[in-house]
C-alpha cells in the first residue's frame, strides 16, 4: 500500500491534483471537505452538526472527523493506497491517522505540501465562489478558513518534517506543471497506471 496526503492551505488545489492523482496511480480519494458536504447535504445528524462550523470557516471539531475517516478507510481495505485530502487539519488528526494506519499494518508514506502564496489563494477562492454554490466561499469566511489554516492545519507539516515524510512543491504554476512537479516526488514511491 502506499498513503499519501496531500497537503496545503483553502484554494491551493488539493481537490484538482487528488482527482489528476488518483487517474493515474489509481488511488482511493478521501477528502474530508466533500465527505462532511455530503453529510450536510443529506441532512444527518453529522451533517447538521458539522454545518455549524463549516459556515463560519472552523474547522469541524476533530472525533466527528476521525470517525468519518476510520469508517472510510475499512470501506476500501484492498485498494492500491489512499489519498488523504483535506486531512490531517490538526495534530490531533494527524496522530490519530497514524494510529489507524498502524492498526490496519501500514502508514503514510509521503506528505506533499502545496505553497501558494496568500495573494493567489483569496483571488482563486473568491473566483471558485462565483460558481462553485459553496456556502462558505464567501469573502469574510475565506478570511477566516486561512486563519484557521495557519493556526491549527500548518503545525501539522512540522510533524511529518520531524519524520521525513514532507515534500513542498510550488503550487502557483497552472495545473499541469504543478501536476508534473507531484507525480517527480510520488514516482519515487509509485509507478504510474494510466
Ligand atoms: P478547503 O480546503 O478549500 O477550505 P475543504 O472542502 O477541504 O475546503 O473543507 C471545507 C470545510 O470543511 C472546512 O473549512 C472545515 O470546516 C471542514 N473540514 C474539512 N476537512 C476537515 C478536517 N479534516 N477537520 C476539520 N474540519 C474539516
Amino acid at each position: 500500500m502506499f498513503n499519501l496526503v496531500l497537503f496545503g492551505p483553502p484554494g491551493s488545489g488539493k481537490g484538482t491534483q487528488s482527482e489528476n492523482i488518483v487517474k493515474t496511480y489509481n488511488l482511493e480519494h478521501i477528502s474530508t471537505g466533500d465527505l462532511l458536504r455530503s453529510e450536510v447535504s443529506r441532512a444527518t445528524p453529522l451533517g447538521v452538526e458539522a454545518q455549524k462550523y463549516m459556515d463560519q470557516g472552523l474547522l469541524v471539531p476533530d472525533e466527528v472527523v476521525i470517525g468519518m475517516i476510520s469508517s472510510k478507510i475499512d470501506e476500501s481495505a484492498d485498494a492500491r493506497g489512499f489519498i488523504f485530502d483535506g486531512f490531517p487539519r490538526t495534530r490531533a488528526q494527524a496522530e490519530a491517522l497514524d494510529k489507524l494506519l498502524e492498526f490496519k499494518n501500514t502508514k503514510i508514506d509521503l506528505v506533499l505540501a502545496l505553497d501558494v502564496s496568500e495573494a493567489e489563494l483569496t483571488k482563486r477562492l473568491i473566483g471558485r465562489g462565483l460558481t462553485s454554490g459553496r456556502s462558505d466561499d464567501t469573502e469574510d469566511v475565506i478570511v477566516k478558513r486561512i486563519k484557521e489554516y495557519r493556526s491549527k492545519t500548518e503545525p501539522v507539516a512540522s510533524y511529518y518534517d520531524a519524520h521525513g515524510k514532507l515534500e513542498t512543491v510550488q503550487g502557483n504554476h497552472p495545473v499541469e506543471e504543478t501536476f508534473k512537479l507531484l507525480s517527480k516526488n510520488i514516482n519515487k514511491y509509485l509507478l504510474p497506471v494510466a
